[in-house]
Protein backbone atom coordinates (compact mmCIF):
# COMPACT_ATOMS: atom_id res chain seq x y z
CA UNK A 1 0.00 0.00 0.00
CA UNK A 2 1.54 3.23 -1.18
CA UNK A 3 1.01 6.43 0.97
CA UNK A 4 -1.13 9.18 -0.53
CA UNK A 5 0.91 11.74 -2.77
CA UNK A 6 1.82 14.92 -0.85
CA UNK A 7 1.93 18.42 -2.25
CA UNK A 8 4.24 21.05 -0.82
CA UNK A 9 4.90 24.47 -0.84
CA UNK A 10 8.78 24.82 -1.36
CA UNK A 11 10.31 28.03 -2.45
CA UNK A 12 13.72 29.14 -3.23
CA UNK A 13 15.25 32.17 -0.32
CA UNK A 14 18.50 33.82 0.16
CA UNK A 15 20.58 32.98 2.24
CA UNK A 16 19.30 33.02 6.09
CA UNK A 17 16.24 31.99 4.79
CA UNK A 18 16.23 35.88 3.34
CA UNK A 19 13.90 36.86 0.23
CA UNK A 20 15.10 40.26 -0.92
CA UNK A 21 18.77 41.17 -2.19
CA UNK A 22 20.13 44.61 -2.71
CA UNK A 23 23.42 44.52 -4.54
CA UNK A 24 25.41 47.47 -5.99
CA UNK A 25 27.46 48.23 -9.57
CA UNK A 26 29.84 50.76 -9.95
CA UNK A 27 31.62 51.25 -13.59
CA UNK A 28 34.94 52.80 -14.70
CA UNK A 29 37.28 52.26 -11.51
CA UNK A 30 38.27 56.20 -11.11
CA UNK A 31 39.40 58.04 -8.13
CA UNK A 32 36.35 58.56 -6.33
CA UNK A 33 35.74 54.76 -5.76
CA UNK A 34 37.71 55.02 -2.36
CA UNK A 35 35.42 57.19 -1.40
CA UNK A 36 32.16 54.95 -2.05
CA UNK A 37 34.25 52.22 -0.78
CA UNK A 38 34.36 53.01 2.36
CA UNK A 39 30.62 54.89 2.78
CA UNK A 40 29.43 51.49 1.34
CA UNK A 41 31.94 49.53 3.86
CA UNK A 42 31.08 52.14 6.71
CA UNK A 43 27.14 50.43 6.19
CA UNK A 44 27.78 46.87 5.43
CA UNK A 45 26.95 47.33 1.45
CA UNK A 46 28.48 45.44 -1.04
CA UNK A 47 28.65 45.98 -4.50
CA UNK A 48 30.49 44.95 -7.58
CA UNK A 49 33.13 47.58 -9.75
CA UNK A 50 33.28 46.87 -13.23
CA UNK A 51 37.12 47.75 -14.18
CA UNK A 52 39.06 48.40 -17.76
CA UNK A 53 42.42 46.93 -17.23
CA UNK A 54 43.87 49.21 -20.32
CA UNK A 55 43.14 52.19 -18.99
CA UNK A 56 45.26 52.62 -16.16
CA UNK A 57 47.72 55.35 -17.76
CA UNK A 58 45.24 57.43 -19.54
CA UNK A 59 45.37 60.88 -19.53
CA UNK A 60 42.92 63.12 -17.43
CA UNK A 61 41.33 66.63 -17.63
CA UNK A 62 40.20 66.66 -14.27
CA UNK A 63 41.55 64.72 -10.83
CA UNK A 64 38.00 63.14 -11.02
CA UNK A 65 38.72 61.07 -13.81
CA UNK A 66 41.89 59.74 -12.63
CA UNK A 67 42.31 55.49 -12.51
CA UNK A 68 42.38 53.78 -9.71
CA UNK A 69 46.31 52.18 -9.49
CA UNK A 70 45.85 48.83 -10.30
CA UNK A 71 47.66 47.96 -7.60
CA UNK A 72 45.62 49.22 -5.53
CA UNK A 73 42.36 46.82 -6.34
CA UNK A 74 42.90 43.86 -3.99
CA UNK A 75 43.37 46.08 -1.02
CA UNK A 76 40.64 49.00 -2.47
CA UNK A 77 37.96 46.14 -3.66
CA UNK A 78 38.16 43.88 -0.46
CA UNK A 79 34.98 42.37 0.66
CA UNK A 80 33.07 43.67 -3.19
CA UNK A 81 33.20 42.39 -6.52
CA UNK A 82 35.72 43.36 -9.19
CA UNK A 83 34.09 42.40 -12.73
CA UNK A 84 35.15 42.99 -16.24
CA UNK A 85 33.95 46.13 -18.04
CA UNK A 86 36.36 45.48 -21.14
CA UNK A 87 39.86 46.52 -21.47
CA UNK A 88 39.68 49.91 -22.93
CA UNK A 89 35.94 50.45 -22.79
CA UNK A 90 34.87 50.56 -26.74
CA UNK A 91 31.19 50.32 -27.59
CA UNK A 92 31.51 46.74 -28.50
CA UNK A 93 28.10 45.74 -30.32
CA UNK A 94 29.88 48.29 -33.16
CA UNK A 95 33.41 46.24 -33.11
CA UNK A 96 34.35 43.52 -34.90
CA UNK A 97 33.87 40.21 -32.95
CA UNK A 98 37.73 39.65 -32.83
CA UNK A 99 38.28 42.73 -31.35
CA UNK A 100 35.24 42.06 -28.86
CA UNK A 101 36.42 39.00 -27.84
CA UNK A 102 39.63 40.31 -27.22
CA UNK A 103 38.43 42.99 -25.38
CA UNK A 104 36.51 40.87 -22.84
CA UNK A 105 39.15 38.40 -22.63
CA UNK A 106 42.07 40.03 -21.54
CA UNK A 107 40.17 42.58 -19.43
CA UNK A 108 39.14 39.31 -17.53
CA UNK A 109 42.44 37.58 -17.82
CA UNK A 110 44.18 40.80 -16.58
CA UNK A 111 42.02 41.21 -13.79
CA UNK A 112 41.98 38.11 -12.32
CA UNK A 113 46.11 38.22 -12.27
CA UNK A 114 45.95 40.71 -9.91
CA UNK A 115 42.37 39.67 -7.63
CA UNK A 116 43.36 35.92 -7.99
CA UNK A 117 39.71 34.54 -8.66
CA UNK A 118 38.06 34.13 -11.59
CA UNK A 119 36.19 37.08 -12.76
CA UNK A 120 32.55 36.11 -14.45
CA UNK A 121 30.81 39.53 -14.53
CA UNK A 122 30.70 42.00 -16.84
CA UNK A 123 29.21 45.60 -17.30
CA UNK A 124 28.29 46.88 -20.78
CA UNK A 125 30.52 50.12 -21.69
CA UNK A 126 28.34 53.03 -22.68
CA UNK A 127 25.28 50.11 -22.05
CA UNK A 128 26.24 48.63 -25.47
CA UNK A 129 24.80 44.94 -26.05
CA UNK A 130 23.14 42.79 -28.77
CA UNK A 131 22.93 39.24 -29.48
CA UNK A 132 26.39 39.06 -30.84
CA UNK A 133 27.86 40.57 -27.74
CA UNK A 134 26.04 37.84 -25.49
CA UNK A 135 27.19 34.91 -27.84
CA UNK A 136 30.60 36.50 -27.37
CA UNK A 137 30.32 37.24 -23.72
CA UNK A 138 29.67 32.97 -23.29
CA UNK A 139 32.25 32.07 -25.38
CA UNK A 140 34.72 34.46 -23.03
CA UNK A 141 33.28 32.51 -19.39
CA UNK A 142 31.38 35.53 -18.58
CA UNK A 143 27.99 34.46 -16.61
CA UNK A 144 26.35 37.86 -16.68
CA UNK A 145 26.15 41.48 -18.07
CA UNK A 146 24.70 44.66 -16.50
CA UNK A 147 23.01 47.31 -18.96
CA UNK A 148 21.97 50.53 -18.34
CA UNK A 149 17.88 49.88 -18.73
CA UNK A 150 15.85 51.27 -15.28
CA UNK A 151 13.30 48.78 -14.52
CA UNK A 152 12.01 50.80 -11.57
CA UNK A 153 11.27 47.25 -10.36
CA UNK A 154 12.45 44.50 -8.05
CA UNK A 155 12.27 41.45 -9.80
CA UNK A 156 14.87 38.93 -10.82
CA UNK A 157 16.48 39.09 -14.48
CA UNK A 158 14.85 36.53 -16.80
CA UNK A 159 18.40 36.49 -18.45
CA UNK A 160 21.56 37.79 -15.93
CA UNK A 161 23.41 38.25 -19.61
CA UNK A 162 20.97 41.20 -19.94
CA UNK A 163 20.86 42.70 -16.01
CA UNK A 164 18.93 45.32 -15.89
CA UNK A 165 19.42 47.24 -12.98
CA UNK A 166 16.23 48.96 -10.79
CA UNK A 167 17.54 52.38 -11.22
CA UNK A 168 20.95 55.34 -11.22
CA UNK A 169 21.73 56.84 -8.32
CA UNK A 170 20.79 60.30 -9.59
CA UNK A 171 17.37 58.80 -10.87
CA UNK A 172 14.62 61.05 -9.04
CA UNK A 173 12.44 57.92 -8.07
CA UNK A 174 15.44 56.74 -5.62
CA UNK A 175 14.35 57.34 -2.40
CA UNK A 176 10.86 56.13 -3.30
CA UNK A 177 12.24 53.04 -4.74
CA UNK A 178 13.95 52.34 -1.86
CA UNK A 179 11.02 53.25 0.84
CA UNK A 180 9.08 50.63 -1.32
CA UNK A 181 11.50 47.90 -1.41
CA UNK A 182 12.33 48.49 2.72
CA UNK A 183 8.43 48.31 3.20
CA UNK A 184 7.68 45.30 0.96
CA UNK A 185 7.43 42.16 3.47
CA UNK A 186 5.53 39.98 0.58
CA UNK A 187 7.37 36.94 0.17
CA UNK A 188 5.91 35.18 -2.62
CA UNK A 189 8.73 35.88 -5.04
CA UNK A 190 12.66 36.94 -4.25
CA UNK A 191 12.87 40.41 -5.36
CA UNK A 192 16.31 42.58 -5.78
CA UNK A 193 16.88 46.29 -5.64
CA UNK A 194 20.30 46.99 -8.26
CA UNK A 195 21.53 50.27 -7.79
CA UNK A 196 24.14 51.20 -10.45
CA UNK A 197 25.92 54.27 -11.41
CA UNK A 198 29.69 56.19 -11.58
CA UNK A 199 31.68 57.09 -8.68
CA UNK A 200 33.13 60.40 -10.65
CA UNK A 201 29.20 61.58 -10.69
CA UNK A 202 29.09 62.28 -6.75
CA UNK A 203 32.41 64.54 -7.57
CA UNK A 204 31.20 65.48 -10.81
CA UNK A 205 27.65 66.56 -9.60
CA UNK A 206 28.78 67.20 -5.55
CA UNK A 207 25.92 64.79 -4.58
CA UNK A 208 27.59 62.22 -2.27
CA UNK A 209 24.77 63.21 0.33
CA UNK A 210 22.32 60.71 -2.24
CA UNK A 211 24.72 57.63 -1.60
CA UNK A 212 25.34 58.57 2.22
CA UNK A 213 21.48 58.77 2.88
CA UNK A 214 20.66 55.98 0.72
CA UNK A 215 23.24 53.71 2.91
CA UNK A 216 21.59 55.25 5.92
CA UNK A 217 18.46 53.94 4.66
CA UNK A 218 18.70 50.76 3.45
CA UNK A 219 21.66 49.37 5.74
CA UNK A 220 21.24 46.50 8.27
CA UNK A 221 17.96 45.13 7.14
CA UNK A 222 17.47 41.63 8.87
CA UNK A 223 15.19 40.92 6.02
CA UNK A 224 17.93 41.76 3.23
CA UNK A 225 21.05 39.97 2.00
CA UNK A 226 23.70 42.34 1.11
CA UNK A 227 25.69 41.03 -1.59
CA UNK A 228 27.65 41.29 -5.07
CA UNK A 229 26.44 40.57 -8.45
CA UNK A 230 27.96 37.41 -8.82
CA UNK A 231 27.34 36.15 -5.07
CA UNK A 232 23.52 36.88 -6.07
CA UNK A 233 24.13 34.81 -9.55
CA UNK A 234 26.03 31.40 -7.98
CA UNK A 235 23.68 31.28 -5.04
CA UNK A 236 20.89 30.78 -7.57
CA UNK A 237 23.29 28.86 -9.78
CA UNK A 238 23.78 26.45 -6.74
CA UNK A 239 19.93 26.80 -5.70
CA UNK A 240 19.19 25.39 -9.05
CA UNK A 241 21.40 22.17 -8.81
CA UNK A 242 19.57 21.11 -5.58
CA UNK A 243 17.17 17.90 -6.04
CA UNK A 244 14.28 17.49 -4.05
CA UNK A 245 12.37 13.92 -3.70
CA UNK A 246 8.87 14.02 -5.58
CA UNK A 247 7.08 12.80 -1.69
CA UNK A 248 9.07 16.15 -0.99
CA UNK A 249 10.22 14.78 1.97
CA UNK A 250 14.05 14.81 1.88
CA UNK A 251 16.82 16.96 0.07
CA UNK A 252 19.98 16.94 -1.34
CA UNK A 253 22.43 20.11 -2.24
CA UNK A 254 25.42 18.71 -4.31
CA UNK A 255 26.97 21.83 -4.02
CA UNK A 256 29.59 22.94 -1.40
CA UNK A 257 28.34 25.61 -0.40
CA UNK A 258 24.34 26.01 2.02
CA UNK A 259 21.14 26.92 -0.34
CA UNK A 260 18.07 27.82 2.12
CA UNK A 261 14.09 26.70 0.95
CA UNK A 262 11.50 27.18 2.51
CA UNK A 263 8.83 24.53 3.18
CA UNK A 264 5.28 24.82 3.86
CA UNK A 265 6.67 28.51 5.31
CA UNK A 266 9.31 27.31 7.38
CA UNK A 267 12.78 28.03 6.17
CA UNK A 268 15.84 24.77 6.02
CA UNK A 269 19.30 25.62 5.50
CA UNK A 270 20.60 22.06 3.36
CA UNK A 271 24.38 21.95 3.81
CA UNK A 272 26.38 21.20 1.04
CA UNK A 273 27.37 17.70 0.34
CA UNK A 274 24.31 16.23 2.04
CA UNK A 275 21.19 15.35 2.15
CA UNK A 276 18.38 16.79 4.66
CA UNK A 277 14.73 15.77 5.73
CA UNK A 278 12.31 17.73 4.62
ZN1 LIG B 1 32.03 52.78 -18.31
Amino acid sequence: MSASVRFRNIYTQFPGGKHKVLTLSYDDGKIPDRRLVSILNEHGIRGTFNLNSGLENNSFDVAYNERIPMAEFTDLYKGHEVACHTATHPTIARTPREQMILQVIEDRRALERIMGYTVRGLAYPNGSVDDNVVDALKACGIRYGRTVNSTHGFGMPGDFLRWDPTCHHADPALFDLADQFIDNHKTQYLYMFYLWGHSYEFERDNNWNIIEKFSKKIENKSDIWYATNIEIVDYLDAASRVQVSVDADFAYNPNSQSVWIEVDKKTIELKGGETTEL
